[in-house]
């Protein structure tokens, strides 16, 4: 089919629910994708920030292939091996204890969220609330709207569950003012991707994590976007010196298979037990074969250093191209997650881009997002770099 016959398909039988570029993708390979019409792309956005190890990478075609030649799925009725090592795997690399797979970022939230209540109910005097930060981005179940902060997302949507209140990001006080007698936890992501890329002040996590534990309150890291080496490290609460309770994962974990974790202290882990929460596909044998995969390649190929190595090149080539557009007006993030404030709309930018054979993003409509596979090379983000000069001087 071509480019014109699938989304002619789409228009006719989708929801209209995203703002969809006028391509089919239909392969990829490494960084580079390529549309129904057989036009290729340098794929800077990795497909909304999943493909952690670009597309049809080696290894994870393995783990899929021998997989699926042994078993698909395994009832949560019975054990199963690629779980088990996957959890095993999570924990060791991490601060967490115990681990529940799901398929998602927002279901890897509704479990934190529903534990964080489950602790408070049974070992924090029935507190229940949960502190969110304006501007998150936690999913989109009710309950996830219902703690991501952003009324956009809310809308038409009322009424929501009680137990949710908003603070600003990066404002300790506010956060210290804004704890009550119900609170019983804190959830964050450790950079608001979603947001714009705003990135938490030097010890603002530090602070959080003082006034959670002088308050008795959890800290639920949200890394959905964070986690899994985009920012230069395993996981992003590495980098601020403290640990949380509970912490989410999903995207760049299954690297485009669907899978989604939630994973934390033993202390936190013990209010789950037989019955609390489950999910049919959740810890699936081949999207947990291809986290196994996804795990050894960012810790024993050198995936992450290549993130920390390209991330600093990324982000000083945007730092440059900042002194030759007076359009820009900010380039912040971390790690391979950057992102590059504008005067006005970026969506003209990413046309363009996407028109020159290079795939961004924006984000609170004036920011581009740069988040290409982790295993990017320095001459892709060179070839990246002059397209997107390009598009700035048209
Ligand atoms: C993408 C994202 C989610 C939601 O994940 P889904 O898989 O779309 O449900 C939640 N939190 C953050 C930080 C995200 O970036």
């Amino acid at each position: 089919m071509t480019n014109q016959e699938i989304i002619a398909l789409n228009n006719r039988y989708l929801f209209p629910l995203y703002p969809r570029a006028p391509i089919a993708l239909v392969r990829g390979n490494g960084c580079r994708v390529w549309d129904a019409d057989g036009k290729e792309y340098l794929d800077f956005f990795a497909s909304t920030v999943v493909a952690a190890l670009g597309h049809a990478h080696p290894g994870v075609t393995r783990a899929i292939v021998e997989q699926a030649q042994k078993i698909l799925h395994v009832s949560n009725l019975h054990h199963s091996e690629p779980q088990a090592v996957l959890a095993e795997l999570l924990c060791t690399q991490s601060f967490a204890d115990r681990v529940f797979f799901c398929n998602s970022g927002a279901e890897a939230n509704e479990a934190a969220i529903k534990l964080a209540r489950k602790y408070g109910a049974e070992f924090g005097d029935g507190r229940f609330e949960i502190l969110t930060a304006l501007g998150s981005f936690h999913g989109r179940s009710i309950a996830t709207i219902t703690a991501t902060g952003q009324e956009k997302v809310r809308g038409g949507f009322q009424p929501l569950p009680d137990g949710f209140r908003y603070v600003p990001y990066n404002d300790i006080e506010a956060l210290e003012q804004a704890i009550s007698p119900r609170t019983i936890a804190v959830m964050l992501e450790p950079l608001q991707a979603e947001g714009g890329l705003v990135a938490p002040h030097p010890d603002y996590l530090r602070l959080v994590r003082d006034l959670c534990d002088r308050h008795g309150l959890l800290l639920i890291l949200d890394e959905v976007q964070t986690g899994m080496g985009r920012l230069g490290t395993l996981f992003a609460y590495e980098q601020s010196g403290v640990t949380p309770d509970i912490m989410t994962l999903a995207k760049g974990l299954g690297t485009g298979v669907p899978i989604g974790a939630m994973v934390a202290t033993e202390e936190v882990a013990r209010s789950f037990t037989t019955g609390s929460h489950g999910s049919t596909f959740g810890g699936n044998a081949l999207t947990c074969a291809v986290g196994v995969a996804v795990l050894h390649a960012l810790t024993e190929e050198g995936v992450i250093e290549n993130c920390r190595i390209q991330g600093q090149y990324l982000r000083e080539r945007l730092r440059r191209l900042q002194t030759h557009h007076d359009r820009i007006r900010d380039v912040r993030g971390q790690g391979l997650l950057l992102g590059v404030e504008l005067e006005g709309p970026g969506a003209p930018i990413v046309d363009a881009c996407r028109e020159a054979g290079l795939l961004i993003n924006c984000t609170a409509e004036k920011v581009l997002r740069f988040a290409p596979p982790l295993i990017v090379a320095q001459y892709e983000i060179d070839r990246a770099l002059d397209i997107v000069d390009q598009a700035l001087r048209q």
